[in-house]
């Protein structure tokens, strides 16, 4: 085995379009998806793959970097890979969670083509062959001419929901949140759930409402068939004092470290762990932090902070593992136009997706589509994501109180953004 040791690690920036720029508390993704994709080598030939959020010269160039720190490391050192470049002190000084969790998906992808198995069986063995996964309901700005795809009122929000239902079977359905005031929002949750009888719902404003408008939500959405509130409010005091009976609350914010995840079962502020291959720092942190879950009777399920086709399959891996994952995923994934793994984009069935069988993440890149987007990259730049292109200068307080107006149908394209 020794020629299993890393010998080069590149990195490539991709620009991925969406159906449409999809709005949130913060800001919006304007249109497209940035990512940096991951390529680690070994001596003897074999590629891993990985992929990270955001992209750029400083993505491509932090995980090249890295290079010096990994070269010769071998891919089952995986523990090791750990504190080769996230020991808890150094850390105080750099943090590169994100980094490693690219990188340990490429060394996960590397072990299992090395041994001709997919990483689900180095995680444990798979429970399930397919991971379900719940709509992710944005409100979207429209086509810059046509106005088309747009999503601000709740008939368009209910629509869209239908489609989406239609095309690939989703049966629990999420609402991103934080656009607009919580009144007019909830207006929209309860429409969808009246749309959908028999479904299940979930309602993220990112944490930008108070505490009372939390408690306020809170009430008015307890006739749905709700899975959890997710993140109404900021920080762990914050989320105790909304936390309510009948009413579970989810976090993807505010428990995505094992100290916080401590702090929580101590004194208990979230109901459910959502669990993200990237926030965590890889699949591995997350398989551990849902076995600290399970002893603790706490829910879990797999969150989603954008994915092209390699963090899709880290997200599926980790889903097909868990015994004790009782909701359905998010992903961003059918808001994607295209992907840059060969065979295109992973279908849905039954608003399930199967989970890869082949060695290591069971994916491969499509070397074509790779330079297509890079160049796509090059052309457009990145974009700020905790900016608003449909509100220039805008950004907001937390709680937030600069809601989005509903009434404002503004495009992008719109000639006050010039
Ligand atoms: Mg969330």
């Amino acid at each position: 085995m020794s020629d299993f040791v890393i010998v080069d690690i590149r990195a490539t920036t991709v620009s991925v379009p969406l159906e449409a720029p999809l709005r949130h508390a913060v800001g919006a993704h304007w249109g497209r998806f940035v990512r940096t994709i991951v390529e680690v080598e070994t001596a003897d030939g074999l590629v891993g793959l990985g992929e990270m959020g955001g992209g750029g010269e400083s993505a491509e160039a932090a995980i090249v970097g890295l290079l010096t720190y990994l070269r010769g490391h071998s891919p089952f050192r995986l523990e090791e890979l750990r504190f080769a470049i996230c020991n808890p002190t150094a850390s105080l000084y750099n943090n590169r969670t994100q980094l490693h969790a690219a990188l340990e998906f490429a060394c996960l992808d590397l072990v299992g083509k090395k041994l001709g198995v997919p990483v689900h069986d180095l995680l444990g063995g798979r429970v399930r062959d397919q991971v379900g996964f719940a709509s992710y309901l944005f409100y979207r700005y429209g086509d810059p001419e046509t106005g088309a795809g747009e999503v601000r009122t709740p008939d368009q929000l209910v629509e869209h929901a239908l489609d989406l239902k239609k095309q690939h079977g989703f049966t629990s359905h999420k609402l991103k949140g934080g656009v607009f005031g919580p009144d007019y929002e909830i207006d929209c949750y309860l429409a969808v759930a009246e749309a959908l009888p028999g479904d299940s719902f979930r309602y993220d404003p990112n944490g930008s409402l108070s505490i009372e408008e939390s408690i306020r939500v809170a009430d008015r959405i307890q006739g749905v068939r709700n899975d959890f509130l997710e993140d109404p409010t900021w920080g762990l005091e914050g989320m105790r004092q909304v936390r309510r009976p009948g009413l579970l609350l989810a976090t993807n914010q505010v428990v995505v470290n094992f100290e916080q995840l401590a702090s929580n079962m101590m004194r208990r502020a979230v109901d459910v762990i959502l669990l993200d291959t990237t926030f965590w720092g890889g699949i591995r942190p997350c398989v551990k932090a849902a076995g600290v879950c399970e002893t603790f009777q706490m829910p879990i399920a797999v969150h989603s902070s954008g994915e092209l086709g390699i963090q899709l399959a880290t997200m599926l891996h980790l889903g097909a593992v868990l015994p004790n994952l009782t909701y359905t995923a998010d992903a961003h994934y059918h808001q994607l136009r295209d992907d840059i793994i060969v065979g295109g984009k992973m279908e849905y069935a039954d608003g399930t997706i199967a989970v890869p069988d082949g060695p290591g993440l069971g994916v491969e890149l499509d070397r074509d589509k790779v330079a297509e987007y890079a160049e796509e990259f090059r052309r457009l730049g990145g974009y700020p994501y905790d900016r608003d292109p449909g509100r220039p200068g805008w950004f907001p307080l937390m709680p937030n109180t600069r809601w989005a107006d509903p009434a404002d149908p503004v495009r992008p394209s719109d000639p006050r953004l010039a």
